[in-house]
């Protein structure tokens, strides 16, 4: 296809008044030799854009610069069909006009430079290939639990077929074992629902054509990839007769729910010295099998140990959560649980006295108005305080409990016939007794040709390791990895519901800990994500957070050096590798991030559009004044299109100076950052380089899990580049940055070009 480049430069928005538009126009002819390269007042406007319409149409432009506003605004108008025209938006609004002085010599060199980079790009850039396929759109729902129910119901209701695979023999999940739950619709001040509406769930998904259900029955393994999923299902563990079953499935929602934290760690509670010292879920059990399945009004009658009629109960809250120790966090549930249960307690044994000691009562949005309505009853006693001993006096058979009163002072004792642990929920996420390190990095050091390689950044072993869920059949490991304590989200903050294996979606409580009314939405939320999956992998297109992005990477595999870094640093599992080590690439699984571009050390990854020899070509078109004054010094920055980039916008949109020393090339993660491009960067005479990308750590935000850590890990090999070009490493920095910290961009700019100006120029200047 000819490459008919037309470059269109808009002067409206201030931009004619702040350059010199003209010479612009004359630099960008010279350098670039477009079809078209014109400049008008009002590109957006009906008049501009019919002008490159007719211009495609008529001069069969097909690589477009519109050197304008940023990319991020009227993307409605600069639509262009991507897979035939590529384009490519310059910002000379809110990263040239907006942060510098008006008709300033550096001003307008930083527009020319933005301008050419933007026409070296479209140039290069080649036409997106969607993988379209006629793909299953089938919906597996692991778990017949509250949250699996809602989930297969839902997509019913979407028009989805579904396969439900429930582990026991009967749905309904733990709700159906407990003996009351409360109401589940608001204002929560009323009766404590009992659990019709769940039966009335668990008939309608059993009776619908569109739901397949395997009980008894687990997942032996997954293999594939979104809208392709092989799912083999065998018996569970509690009943061997079920039939063995292959699935072919689009997406998965899993909701295997929750597993009480383990009793016998509470033994600091006193859990174990007597059967009357029990767990909130123990508690359930035991009323509702005396109950009749809550059919009976039991509940807090007899006591546990010798069935004698109770008098007094006292609830631990927070038993193991919270604590650093045992779960680090809140499970949500069990203040609710208590007083819950506190308060079926004194409707069924009005003369027994029930104290709930905790640290906090959390109660959120309208659940605090059933705390009032149980604050209210005079049989229940609040004591916000710390445990200091709890102890069984087993002559009297009485359980006494010290507290330290941290409200108002004081030590209380406390004889009490019976002691629940409100302890806390664990995400049924996997069988954590294969916890235990795997090295896979073993074989990085030397590739399968002999050449010794980079060693990639570790990877997180104890989410590798687990397995007993999904039993994917993954290069990266068996099953969803954890963002925190066995929770398998993927980007808390931006991307609920998402899970680090594509087209998998963990849901409820093995998602976070949550009850059954916000499992509910939880659920819908899953499923919604789930079809988005197989509705977009079927056009070819990408979810999030790339949604509808149509390149994916290529491989060049005869030059492959089997090196694994590419299988191991992909943060959604979407390479598997052969025997050799050679990657076997799954494009229905990949988000587009490019970490593996930035991973391979042989350059041989590249997306239609974006690609080492695309950004070698932008910094190549770079001009670099020779003469060393001030202004004269070049600082590249690659700027995380997520939220750098946006935040060097925002300084735009508030008007605020940065240096016009910087060049910003965004990128699509830190992680897609080639070692490469420094070496072409440095050796071209750019003084100094700097990345600006997502915080990392525990608490990331990138948008790609671990892209910008990866660039900050791979920079450790860059010292022998630097050293190979006798320059200092100081030269290259990376910066953490959140979208929120804007402001900071100046100061952080400024001192690295006063450092950049300390070293001196770049010795390879007009080399
Ligand atoms: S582009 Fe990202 S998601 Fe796709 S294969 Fe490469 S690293 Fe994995
Ligand atoms: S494609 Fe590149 S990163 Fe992946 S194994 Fe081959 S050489 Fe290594």
């Amino acid at each position: 296809m000819d490459n008919n480049l037309g470059i269109y430069i808009c002067s409206g928005c201030d931009i004619g008044k702040s350059l010199n538009v003209e010479r612009l126009v004359n630099t960008a002819k010279d350098s670039n030799k477009p079809v078209v390269c014109i400049s008008h007042d009002f590109l957006c406007g009906p008049e501009g854009l019919n002008l490159i319409k007719t211009d495609i149409s008529e001069k069969k432009i097909n690589k477009l610069v519109i050197a304008a506003c940023s990319m991020r605004a009227k993307q409605d108008v600069f639509n262009f069909d991507p897979l035939t025209i590529h384009t490519e938006r310059v910002n000379l609004r809110e990263h040239v006009i907006w942060i510098s002085p008006s008709n300033d010599n550096n001003t307008q060199l930083l527009a020319e430079d933005y301008v050419n980079m933007g026409a070296s790009r479209a140039k290069k850039a080649a036409f997106p290939e969607p993988l379209i396929q006629d793909l299953n759109k089938t919906v597996l729902v692991v778990g017949g639990g509250v949250t699996g129910l809602n989930a297969a119901i839902n997509s019913v209701k979407a028009g989805y077929n579904v396969v439900l695979v429930e582990k026991k023999s009967n749905l309904g999940g733990f709700p159906y074992s407990k003996y009351k739950k409360w109401e589940t619709v608001p204002p929560f001040d009323k009766n404590i629902w009992i659990k019709e509406g769940l039966d009335q769930l668990i008939n309608s998904v059993e009776n619908s054509e569109k739901i397949k259900i395997y009980k008894n029955s687990k997942i032996k393994s997954v293999s594939g990839a979104p809208g392709k999923f092989n799912v083999e299902i065998e018996a569970s563990a509690e009943d061997n007769k079920a039939e063995a079953a292959t699935e072919t499935i689009g997406s998965i929602v899993v909701a295997t729910g929750w597993k009480p934290y383990e009793a016998k760690k509470l033994d600091y509670l006193g859990y174990g010295l007597t059967p009357d010292i029990l767990t909130n879920v123990e508690l359930e059990e035991f009323y509702s099998e005396l109950s009749d399945k809550g059919k009976s009004d039991s509940f807090g009658v007899v006591r546990k140990s010798n069935g004698d009629k109770v008098k007094s109960i006292a609830f631990i809250q927070c038993a193991g959560s919270r604590d650093e120790n045992h779960l680090p966090y809140c499970s949500t549930v069990c203040c609710m649980s208590s007083l819950k249960e506190a308060a079926l307690i004194r409707k069924n044994n009005p003369e027994a006295n029930v104290y709930i000691i905790y640290k906090d009562i959390r109660t959120p949005g309208e659940y605090e108005n059933f705390y009032r309505k149980m604050q209210d009853d005079e049989g229940i006693f609040m004591v916000k305080g710390a445990i200091s001993e709890v102890s069984y006096d087993k002559g009297n058979n009485i359980i006494d409990i010290k507290v330290k009163d941290t409200l108002f002072g004081g030590d209380i004792d406390l004889n009490v016939e019976m002691l629940v642990l409100a302890s806390g929920m664990v995400p049924n996420s996997g069988d954590d007794v294969l916890n235990q390190e795997i090295n896979l990095n073993s074989n990085s050091a030397q590739s399968a040709s002999g050449a010794s390689c980079p060693p990639s950044i570790p990877v997180s072993t104890a989410q590798v390791a687990k397995s007993g869920l999904l039993n994917l059949t993954y290069r990266q490991g068996k099953e969803m990895p954890d963002l925190a304590y066995g929770f398998p989200d993927s980007n808390f903050i931006c991307f609920p519901y998402e899970s680090r294996r594509t087209g998998i979606y963990p849901a409820g409580s093995v998602r976070m800990p949550l009850d059954t009314v916000f499992s509910v939405d939880d659920a819908k939320g899953a499923v919604l994500k789930a079809i988005q999956c197989v509705e977009q992998t079927s056009k070819g297109k990408a979810v999030h957070p790339r949604s509808n992005d149509t390149t994916y990477p290529f491989f060049d595999l005869p030059r492959c050096t089997q090196c694994k870094r590419c299988t191991e640093e992909c943060p959604f599992g979407a390479i598997d590798e052969d025997e050799k080590g050679t990657p076997k690439y799954n494009p229905e699984r990949c988000r587009r991030c490019g970490v593996c571009m930035g991973a391979c050390p042989v350059r041989i990854i590249s997306f239609k559009n974006y690609s080492p020899d695309i950004v070698a070509s932008m910094i190549k078109s770079l001009y670099i004044p020779e003469d060393p004054t001030d202004e004269n010094y070049r600082i590249l920055v690659f700027a995380c299109e997520n939220d750098a980039y946006p935040a060097l916008d925002i300084l735009g949109l508030n008007k605020i100076n940065l240096s016009s020393n910087i060049r910003v090339i965004p990128v699509r993660c830190l992680g897609s950052i080639n070692n490469v491009w420094y070496a072409d960067a440095l050796s071209k005479g750019i003084d100094g380089i700097l990345l600006l990308g997502c915080k990392f750590g525990d608490d990331y935000q990138c948008h790609f899990v671990k892209g910008s850590e990866l660039a900050s890990y791979r920079m450790g090999n860059l010292k022998e580049t630097l050293t190979r070009l006798v320059l200092e490493e100081e030269r290259v920095r990376q910066i953490q940055l959140e979208f929120t910290d804007y402001m900071k961009l100046p100061e952080i700019v400024e001192d690295f070009v006063n450092k950049i100006k300390s070293l001196g120029p770049n010795p390879y200047k007009g080399f």
